[in-house]
């Protein structure tokens, strides 16, 4: 049951409510960031709602209906996040898990796990007791494997995952490891599941060879019930008749879970196909299904491989493999992160050593609110201000580390205004994120399409849904400055029948409902943020530089400009115009290059650069 508590209880006489509870037998969770506060209640034998509906503080008893009591979604509608390490796995970055199936040596598992770091992994994987069909194959290094994989948490900063096949490995694991899998074979040993749930550990669960969802969750749910609710589920292919590959797997997995549980998804294409060349594709799909990370093996030398070679794939393989997701990431509304590890690692407060801050416009829920959690984690502290400018004051003044901004956006092209400040200002661009913009009419739970009568969103949202808004003439259009302005103020409004237009996040966030979904007028539209700050996130050679240039005013100055990048073999990605202010029919050039300007080989470009410009600004690396 949930045990809605009254407003304002003193936490002395909750703690003493939970107490009772589990004095009763009950398992029992606090409900906390739905905005009541409130209790869940499980009892394993009948608890009598009516005593505890009477009990001192509680408001109200709320039966808690179906199977899935704690990784149902009934009591926890959002979500969950599961942190290994620096690592999140449920939130907007997707999490590529990679490695061997099984350690080797020291040698094998760290030439791998360097590869697969430097293609975007962000969790190494290896088994050290592997359950083998044939008591004849090799059945892993046991002790000396999991220090192996100590060994390379310690050189690569990469958390490490390996699979606990014997509840007597419980000390062993929580010695040297950071997650621990649940293989396919033992999702239903109930004592082990008990066992992982008392660890204190993240878990990750395979779904059983011939397991139903329901049965998978149900194992979920014991761990849970042991206290530990940092479980992330992997579906690795189920066995049916099929023979063509090893396993077949069940990608309609991923939104049947979605609807069922709070939990985060991972999928593991490589035992569930088996065939190094069906890897790739299926997690591509995994991907666009809406999977939150994938776990993939990984073999520099497969042939030679002690378990698993067939289906593991070569480094370059997995790179370009992340090369893939990092494009598809977006569409799904997701990113991957190549410096995940690292910008982890550097976001701390200087400091204070708390979570890095970070400035953005428009109230929680906006585009750019969005864009932040996706680049810096929802564990930045975020501050929202009110115009781009108030942004770059705050970084310039120290009040927060970074600053999102957004520089363009593909229908509607080029922020100019932040383009301007660039210029003004002493900061540098120290990473980008393409943030696909997906809008919703939204509004009041329980308002129908045909209720609307007035609509309210920013200016650019309006425009981007012209098409839908034409369909509807009658509508009165007003616009705010931000879609989430828009949708938080629908509340305030004092008639009814308004709907706003803004994200998904943003009508979670303050309680409203979509009405009407993805109604922009081009799908294909993504908004390219900017992050500004003073320090570069990672040390890492970056991919792109942002300058800002004028030329002489003689014939054939931009294209001598051009030459110069002509010449090096620099890849040139966006050119464009800007005038000077208070110099009228003067202009600035900003230009971005595929190109580290740190890196020597530039040198003597940007020398050349430098001679034939009349200004010369960069405006980062990243
Ligand atoms: C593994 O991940 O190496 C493994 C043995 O997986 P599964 O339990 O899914 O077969
Ligand atoms: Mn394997």
């Amino acid at each position: 049951m949930i045990i809605v508590l009254k407003k304002d209880l003193d936490e002395e006489v909750k703690q003493r409510i939970m107490a009772e509870l589990y004095q009763k037998g009950c398992v029992v969770r606090e409900i906390n960031g739905t905005g009541q506060s409130a209790i869940v209640a499980i009892g394993r034998g009948d608890l009598d709602s009516k005593a505890v509906a009477a009990m001192d503080g509680v408001a109200e008893v709320v039966p808690l209906t179906g199977k899935f009591k704690l990784v149902g979604r009934q009591w926890h509608p959002h979500n969950s996040e599961v942190k290994v390490g620096p690592i999140t796995i449920g939130g907007q970055r997707i999490v590529l898990i990679a490695g061997p199936c099984a350690i080797e040596s020291l040698d094998q598992a760290m030439t791998i796990a360097r590869e697969v770091k430097r293609y975007g992994a962000v969790l190494f994987r290896g088994g050290a007791f592997k359950p083998r069909t044939s008591p004849y194959s090799f059945q892993g290094l046991e002790e000396e494997g999991l220090k192996i994989l100590a060994q390379v948490r310690q050189e690569t900063g990469l958390p490490v995952v390996t699979e606990i096949t014997s509840v007597s490995q419980a000390d062993l694991m929580d010695r040297y490891v950071d997650m621990v899998q649940v293989g396919a074979r033992n999702m239903q040993n109930f004592e082990l599941l008990k066992t992982v749930g008392r660890l204190g550990k993240p878990v990750l669960l395979k779904r059983g060879l011939a397991s139903t969802i329901e049965e998978w969750l149900m194992s979920a749910e014991y761990i849970l019930s042991e206290g530990n609710d940092q479980v992330v589920l992997c579906e690795r292919g189920i066995r049916t008749y099929e023979p063509y590959t090893r396993n077949t797997l069940d990608l309609s997995a991923i939104p049947v879970l979605r609807n069922l549980t709070h939990l985060p998804i991972v999928v593991d294409p490589s035992h569930a196909t088996g065939i190094r060349e069906k890897v790739a594709p299926m997690a591509r799909a995994a991907i666009a299904a809406g999977a939150d990370g994938l776990m993939v093996e990984v073999h520099h030398d497969p042939d030679k491989a002690l378990s698993d070679g067939p289906q593991s794939l070569y480094p370059q393989q997995f790179g370009q493999l992340a090369r893939d997701i990092y494009v598809i990431a977006p569409v799904v509304g997701k990113q991957l992160d190549y410096d995940y590890i690292e910008k982890a690692g550097r976001q701390k407060h200087p400091t204070t050593g708390s979570a890095a801050m970070a400035a953005h416009l428009g109230h929680p829920g906006s585009f750019s609110h969005l864009a932040t959690i996706q680049y810096l984690g929802s564990d930045a502290q975020m501050i929202s201000k009110t115009s781009f400018r108030a942004i770059f004051d705050a970084v310039e003044n120290d009040e927060v580390q970074y600053g999102v901004i957004p520089l363009e956006n593909s229908l509607t092209g080029s922020i100019h205004e932040n383009y301007d400040l660039l210029l003004e200002y002493n900061l540098s661009i120290v990473g980008e994120l393409y943030l696909r913009i997906i809008h919703h009419l939204i509004s009041v739970p329980g308002t129908r399409l045909e209720d609307i009568r007035q609509v309210w969103s920013s200016e650019a949202a309006i425009q981007q849904c012209r098409a839908f808004l034409d369909q509807q003439p009658h509508w009165q259009i007003n616009t705010v400055h931000a879609t989430a302005s828009a949708v938080r103020q629908l509340n305030d409004l004092p008639t009814r029948g308004n709907a706003a237009i803004g994200s998904r996040e943003a009508a979670q966030y303050y309680g409203m409902q979509v009405i009407a979904e993805s109604i922009e007028t081009n799908p294909r539209n993504f908004t390219r943020f900017g992050i500004i700050g003073k320090q570069p996130l990672t040390g890492r050679p970056k991919k792109k530089s942002s300058v800002v240039f004028s030329t002489k005013n003689q014939p054939g100055a931009l294209f001598d400009v051009m030459k110069i990048f002509a010449d090096s073999q620099i890849n040139l990605v966006k050119l464009e115009s800007r005038p000077i202010h208070g110099q009228p029919w003067q202009y600035m050039f900003y230009a971005d290059i595929e190109a580290d300007i740190q890196m020597p080989s530039i040198k003597e470009p940007m020398a050349r650069l430098k001679e034939k410009t009349e200004f010369l600004k960069v405006l980062g690396s990243y």
